[in-house]
């Protein structure tokens, strides 16, 4: 069979799918996608069956139509995957991972107990633990996060440990939680590492992230990261290494955590393409996208140089504005040279939402740093 004959099926039809599918349009490849009515990748599917993540039934009707399945978002539902993969049904990454993956405890758990270096931490079941826990750790404060469900920051608290000490009633979740020692003026550093089915491993150049401290999201992602190039290589290595424990195939993003004295933690690993990679689409020879979809269907490995200095901004939507929008700016913005506008096709914006994002390209990381801060100042949002 051609690769191009093949049909890959996406769990999930938000921006992650749509541009896994906008990168397999020159190979003329097929995708069908679960996902609900207004997914934002609908119009490139092939097929869009219409349903929820969770939907065991779902799943089966879009694997029984599609030769690999693959998902580009976590919160799905496992015990259907793990059937399916039992019966031979090809899912990229396996389901094995997606369960660690799924579970921040046993994530931490996974980390420790393949000696790859992630802080000190301590499972907690419910909020009569937290003392005894908080305890054991060290520092004054702690990242407390939900073991489950979490995303984009939210089922995260950084917390300091005093106040919680001194009154339960700030315990700010009740379900199981994972407490780690926090990482204070971390640099926050990702690595996307592509492994196919043949063995082949690669990396992207390190990425580095700045935080909207308000929204705990992502605001500017430069890449090459401001690191020295031990750091970087040692960065590198580490993620491989949790890729190769992992026995992991396809794209996986590490996010990490370098410290003061170039220390690094592994904070955690997402089994897909990541918002940290969306610059490769125009910076890399090769991007998280494409190198999915060679995974996928069986082909070599691409080059993920960098081809210049590149920088990338989310649109996220405006805190005052919901519903119907109008993103504002773009003329502006769209005079620069080598800047890059994707837009995900939601019709409807809410606070801090993913709207969109604009990749930037420079001669160098100071002109496209410059660009960037440019393309924050005039762009905005309005509501309709
Ligand atoms: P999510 O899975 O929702 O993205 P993360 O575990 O990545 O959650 O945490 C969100 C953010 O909180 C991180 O990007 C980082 O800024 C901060 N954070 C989380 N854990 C720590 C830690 N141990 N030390 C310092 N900062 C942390």
């Amino acid at each position: 069979m051609l690769p191009s004959q093949k049909t890959i099926g996406i769990i999930g039809g938000g921006q992650l799918g749509k541009m896994l599918m906008e990168a397999g349009k020159p190979w003329n490849l097929k995708y069908h996608i679960l996902d609900t009515a207004d997914a934002p990748a609908s119009a490139l599917a092939s097929k869009h069956i219409v349903g929820g993540l969770m939907d065991a039934d779902k799943i089966l009707e879009l694997a029984s139509e599609c030769d690999v399945i693959t998902y580009e978002i976590e919160h799905i539902h496992l015990g259907v995957l793990k059937e399916l993969e039992a019966k031979g049904k090809i899912i990229i990454p396996s389901p094995k991972i997606l369960e660690i993956i799924q579970d921040k405890g046993l994530q931490k758990l996974f980390f420790k107990q393949h000696n790859i270096p992630t802080t000190d931490f301590e499972l907690a079941e419910n909020q009569s633990e937290w003392t005894d826990k908080l305890q054991k750790l060290k520092g004054d404060k702690v990242a407390a996060k939900l073991r489950k469900g979490g995303y984009d920051g939210k089922g995260v608290e950084l917390i300091v440990k005093k106040d919680i000490l001194e009154d339960y009633n700030k315990i700010p979740f009740s379900e199981s939680v994972v407490l780690e020692e926090f990482v204070e003026n971390a640099i926050e550093l990702s690595v996307i590492v592509a492994r196919n089915s043949k063995g082949e491993i690669c990396t992207f150049p390190t990425v580095e992230m700045e935080f909207d401290p308000k929204a705990n999201l992502v605001e500017f992602l430069f890449s090459p990261a401001n690191i020295d190039s031990k750091i970087e290589e040692k960065a590198k290595n580490i993620a491989k290494e949790c890729i190769l424990k992992m026995q992991g195939i396809g794209v996986f993003a590490v996010e990490m955590f370098l410290d003061k004295n170039n220390e690094i933690f592994v904070n955690e690993i997402a089994p897909r393409p990541h918002n940290s990679g969306h610059h490769t689409i125009e910076a890399c020879y090769t991007s998280q996208y494409e190198q999915l979809n060679r995974i996928l269907i069986d082909l070599p490995l691409g080059n993920t140089d960098l081809i210049c200095p590149s920088a990338m901004l989310n649109l996220l939507g405006a805190e005052d504005v919901n519903g119907a929008y109008e993103i504002t700016g773009l003329d502006t913005i769209l005079s620069l040279k080598g800047v890059y506008i994707h837009l995900y096709n939601k019709s409807i914006t809410k606070p801090k939402r993913k709207m969109g994002h604009i990749t930037v390209l420079g001669e160098s990381i100071e002109e496209v740093k410059q660009k960037a801060a440019k393309i924050k100042a005039v762009q905005g949002m309005k509501q309709l």
